[in-house]
């Protein structure tokens, strides 16, 4: 039995449950990335790759070379990097340009500007200056324009989304003290005032990005539980908070190993009046509202992660070439020269997965839970590879500050700054780990509906036959095509060589990866939830073949267009890719999770204590 087995414990199923409770049930349209893990390979949905509309690509690039100009000439990176923070003029400049209000409609005063545009404009400011990207999208990917768009009453659009035209910040506070992954723990509550006409909302709120200076947020507190057959249900619901409102303290604000320039606090709510007419979306609907948000939201960090990795190669390029050591330029040393191959072909991986989900974004015509989940995922996890890699190609340099370079008259290249902004990545909008699994469940998703009923205690014998034998019936049709090469070769047939050898290794793979799933279903069933060492290899395999397959489009759309050798980068991505993938099923079929895990229990047991010997704890 693994350690994770014997802490499946009341508390752990209680917060899965509430977990559950806040998910999209339905799918309502189709996703690319949940076929692949069901064993279908379904390219049209991602092929020919999705372009920009003409218009908001033309009011776009117009913009984004406004925006690069005024960034060039008003802000220092590495100011805002020493001092911690952004200076007022940028405040204002940027408000001038519209930059609170980018995805905010025209009849409001925004910019109107689509989520690609939007997302290729974070794109630009990430490689330039993290704070302020993590200023703009703190505010507009999970504060209050996006949720509002989505879901906000008229009289809520009217009243709140004209003050970003004119430069309000806002800030999302969803994390507490004890409330981190794991939103079951909120403590923060609103209390309705006798009258129901407005709630009092009492807690702490921590770690909230631009909270010290919002002028409004969404805030998550916890309202009167719903009793659902005698059983008390917890509810979370969603408050527009205004910053003036009287009784919000600014308790602290926290600085950080990289983000500088951020305004990101722990504040205290003390009786703050909030109207009933605040609620976004309704009572006890506030995490699906944030999860709904979070399937968009999310799309900025790979945007971020895409202009990191650029600028990355721009470094990465230029110092392999220049510097030289042992008779030759570094990137003509083998080690280094890998190192450059994996920081181009990853970084064209990443710009295919940010376009590809930018675009569906706007389209709507598909579900992109899954697919905007694996691109946090990918970009956050590879960008932090990328920047390792290029901190490495820069030796000594690399590690040294972007002041000191200066001061001794070095090329002036922050990769030591870039580091410390980059890596919060990982952690925002939900961590690599909780990612994972939110990308299971979906993954899942089929299977478990099929199941269910059979395991719920809650189900009526005759309905467990009738879906019994409903999902007999599945099976008997779904698993034996798994097996079975592809008759037809499908429209990525069509691709130019090696392409279409890659994507007959994504077909190929994706009903391997389905089987690799059927088999740990029926295996662990309901225990599946918790075996993360099983999951997180279906993630990634599932991951890494979504990623091939937007590489592919993605290239082929580039050389027809304009970058024959776009094909060449796709050609190495999918190569170390597909050896990923490779691994990843040997280690599903023969690994030692079991030991692993079981040394892990006994080192939180204390009993390795006696390795942290010899040091100054
Ligand atoms: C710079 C910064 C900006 C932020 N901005 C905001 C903001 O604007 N608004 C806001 O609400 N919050 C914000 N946060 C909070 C951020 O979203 C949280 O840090 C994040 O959700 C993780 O919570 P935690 O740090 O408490 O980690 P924990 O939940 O305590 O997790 C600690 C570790 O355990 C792992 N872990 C936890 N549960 C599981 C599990 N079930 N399975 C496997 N692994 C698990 C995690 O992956 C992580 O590695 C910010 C944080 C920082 C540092």
């Amino acid at each position: 039995m693994s350690m994770f087995d014997k802490n499946i414990s009341a508390e752990k199923l209680k917060s899965l449950e509430f977990a559950e409770s806040a998910r999209e049930q339905e799918w309502k349209a189709p996703s690319f990335a949940l076929k692949l893990f069901g064993g279908s390979l379904d390219f049209n949905l991602i092929h020919p790759f999705p372009q920009q509309d003409p218009d908001d690509k033309k009011a776009c690039d117009a913009y984004m070379a406004r925006m690069e100009k005024f960034l060039r000439e008003n802000l220092n990176p590495d100011e805002v990097d020493k001092t911690g923070e952004i200076p007022s003029k940028v405040y204002k400049g940027l408000a001038d340009l519209g930059a609170f209000a980018l995805k905010i409609p025209k009849e409001y005063g925004g910019c109107g500007f689509s989520q690609y545009s939007y997302n290729r404009i974070m794109h630009l400011i990430s490689s330039y200056c993290g704070s302020t990207a993590v200023l703009l999208s703190a505010h507009q990917s999970i504060g209050v324009p996006q949720p509002l768009k989505l879901f906000g009453t008229p009289e809520q659009k009217k009243k709140y989304l004209p003050m970003f035209a004119k430069g309000a910040v806002s800030a999302f506070a969803l994390t507490e003290p004890e409330a981190g992954s794991d939103p079951r723990n909120m403590s923060t509550t609103a209390t309705p005032t006798e009258d129901g006409k407005f709630f009092l909302l009492n807690g702490t709120k921590l770690w909230c990005t631009n909270g010290l200076i919002a002028d409004v947020m969404v805030v998550m507190a916890v309202t009167p539980p719903k009793i659902v057959k005698g059983k008390e249900i917890k509810q979370i619901t969603a408050f527009i908070v205004e910053g003036a409102y009287p009784g919000i303290e600014k308790v602290h604000r926290c600085s950080f190993m990289g983000l500088h320039g951020i305004q990101n606090g722990l504040m205290r709510f003390n009786n703050v009046r909030v109207p009933r007419e605040n609620i976004i979306l309704g009572e006890g609907e506030g995490l699906k509202l944030a999860l709904m948000t979070l399937n968009t939201g999310r799309l900025t960090l790979p945007a971020a992660s895409t202009g990191i990795g650029k600028w990355c190669l721009n470094v990465a390029r230029q110092w392999a070439a220049k510097r030289h050591q042992w008779g030759s330029a570094i990137g003509e040393h083998e080690a280094v020269a890998l190192k450059l191959n994996y920081i181009a072909s990853h970084t064209f991986a990443m710009d295919a997965v940010t376009w590809l989900t930018s675009a569906m974004a706007d389209d709507k015509r598909r579900d992109i839970r899954l697919e905007a989940a694996i691109a946090k995922l990918f970009c956050t996890e590879v960008s932090w590879q990328i920047v390792d890699a290029t901190l490495q190609i820069r030796g000594g340099q690399g590690y040294e500050t972007s002041e000191s370079l200066a001061k001794r008259g070095m090329d002036y290249w922050p990769v030591e700054r870039a580091m410390r902004d980059v890596r919060i990545n990982r952690i925002i909008e939900g961590t690599s780990d909780i990612m994972h699994l939110f990308i299971a469940r979906e993954a899942l998703d089929p299977h478990l509906s099929r199941i269910k009923p059979l395991l719920s205690g809650k189900v009526a014998l005759n309905a467990k036959m009738t879906a019994a034998l409903k999902m007999v019936g599945f099976y008997a049709g779904w698993y034996p095509g798994l097996c079975l090469p592809s008759l037809t070769a499908g429209p990525e047939g069509g691709l130019p060589r090696p392409l279409n050898e890659h994507m007959a290794f994504v077909r190929k793979a994706s009903k391997k990866l389905a089987r690799l799933t059927f088999h740990a279903m029926m295996k662990h069933q309901q225990k599946l939830e918790s075996k993360q060492s099983i999951l997180n290899r279906i993630v990634d395999i599932g991951m890494e073949l979504f990623v091939m397959s937007a590489v592919c489009s993605y290239a082929q759309m580039l050389a027809r267009e304009t970058q024959a050798n776009a094909v060449e980068l796709a050609d190495s991505f999918c190569a170390d890719a597909a050896n990923r993938v490779n691994a990843s099923f040997q280690e599903s079929a023969e690994n030692v999770d079991g030991k692993k895990l079981e040394i892990a229990r006994r080192i939180l047991a204390r009993e390795f204590e006696w390795m942290e010997n010899q040091i100054i704890k």
